[in-house]
């Protein structure tokens, strides 16, 4: 069932994203070559219970019995999802994506962004460039009347027409006063298919993008989702509230790219 959000609901939603946000931005300050996954995950845990939130991620189930162990989940390079955060420094060149959700007053908060460590190979920028690009194609279809296909169709026309792959097993989701509701919103699809966009629906759209191939597998850590041919992979995610104004990103990227325009000044 999908659970159609009040006005105030949004707010509430809105809280917790904006949280998300600013606790990429601190992450953001220290996303360099020698930092630690580990170290990322601290500030971020104690960032958001400084700020009266829980960490969504911290313990969260998965079919092995071993619960997610971390805040945060930081996808380096080849990782494209659900990487564990460890004590192995970053390294110039290396990218990683950094997933975050919170749930404060009731609501979640989820988004993710995808960093360059240092300097990265132009090519691999390109990546990032394009993903995050097919993110705002696929909200910019979210509007009250279009179907969960014009999303996700979106989404696969700007990743497959610049070369690159689109996970199909990893999809968006509804988001609320759980993490992940209904409806499923994948990142591949076919216009005016799928379920009816209405007032109120706010969904966590996250478009997973490899450099080459689309095949994805599982590490032995049973968590992290890798690229099956070692390529690079971006994921970007913002949480977005479907309105009568049109779409309303509830996350935000701001506060992280302000630091990070800061950081190349
Ligand atoms: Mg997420
Ligand atoms: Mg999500």
């Amino acid at each position: 069932m999908i659970v159609l959000k009040t006005d105030d609901e949004i707010e509430l939603l809105r809280q917790a994203n904006l949280l998300v946000g600013k606790t990429l931005a601190e992450l953001a300050k220290i996303v360099e070559p020698g930092v630690t996954t580990n170290q990322l995950n601290r500030v971020a845990e104690e960032y958001i219970r400084d700020n009266g939130a829980v960490p969504t991620f911290k313990d969260f189930p998965n079919p092995y019995g071993n619960p997610f162990p971390a805040a945060i989940c930081t996808s380096v390079n080849d990782a494209v999802v659900h990487g564990i955060p460890n004590n192995k420094p970053l390294k110039d060149g290396d990218i990683i994506s950094i997933d975050c959700g919170t749930l404060l007053d009731g609501f979640c908060g989820d988004s993710c962004y995808t960093f360059c460590v240092g300097e990265v190979k132009p090519e691999i920028k390109k990546l990032l460039d394009v993903t995050k690009q097919s993110l705002y194609e696929g909200i910019e279809q979210s509007v009250i009347g279009h179907r969960i296909g014009d999303i996700g169709s979106a989404v696969q026309r700007e990743a497959e027409t610049n070369g690159y792959g689109v996970v199909r097993e990893l999809v968006g989701h509804g988001i609320g006063k759980e993490m992940h509701e209904e409806p499923h919103v994948p990142n591949y699809g076919n216009c005016g298919t799928g379920e009816m966009l209405k007032n109120g629906m706010c969904i966590a759209i996250e478009p997973m993008i490899t450099q080459y191939s689309r095949q994805i597998c599982m590490n032995a850590d049973k968590w992290t989702i890798l690229t099956r041919d070692g390529g690079m992979a971006a994921h970007y995610e913002h949480t977005i509230a479907i309105r009568k104004s049109g779409p309303d990103i509830l996350s935000s990227f701001e506060f992280l790219e302000d630091v990070l325009r800061r950081k190349r000044i």
